[in-house]
């Protein structure tokens, strides 16, 4: 979680509104000591907020100090993983670090829908008739086939990556105004 943390002080520092938004939801919990929202609590909030995900364990990941007790510091880990990473498909927790994604569902789901990802253990024990399509990459494979396409891969990953590529530069292109 040590990462995480780091990264979600750096995306808020980015992001001062969506840090705003996230104190003014801790405001509407209710302290059990100042500045502290009991663990139970927080986690009924998060079942509340995201009824399609589990979050079981979450409240407890986030207790830095393990004392039972989450500070606005520990809630804007939780807003963080929340806007920047996906919910399982299969078992519905968030994904932290490591997610497989349906390279052809994020290629198509730029426009058509949202993409299709799953935990490594989801993605690991899947059954394959689930989900039409077979080719997943990890999140960090992802990035790599974006920037160089590797030689080697399967025609429809080639196909994949490079209409990912071509989205990206589209993105790109118009970002820069040119
Ligand atoms: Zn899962
Ligand atoms: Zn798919």
């Amino acid at each position: 979680m040590e990462d995480i943390r780091l990264a979600a002080s750096l995306f808020f520092e980015k992001n001062p509104g969506s840090k705003n938004a996230a104190r003014a939801e801790f405001s509407t919990l209710r302290e059990a000591k100042p500045g502290r929202v009991a663990k139970k609590a927080f986690g009924e909030h998060l079942q509340r907020c995201h009824p399609g995900c589990s979050t079981l364990n979450l409240a407890s990941e986030l207790d830095a100090d393990r004392d039972g007790y989450l500070t606005f510091e520990d809630f804007l880990v939780c807003c963080y993983l929340f806007q920047t990473r996906p919910v399982c498909r299969q078992c519905k927790a968030i994904a932290k670090l490591v997610f497989y994604t349906c390279l052809q569902c994020f290629v198509e789901g730029k426009s058509k829908g949202p993409t299709y990802d799953l935990c490594p253990k989801c993605y690991r024990d899947r059954n394959k008739s689930s989900h039409p399509h077979n080719l997943f990459v990890d999140n960090y494979a992802l990035a790599n086939i974006i920037r160089i396409p590797p030689k080697d891969l399967p025609i429809e990953a080639k196909i994949g990556s490079s209409v990912a590529i071509g989205l990206t530069m589209d993105k790109l292109l118009s970002g820069s105004g040119n």
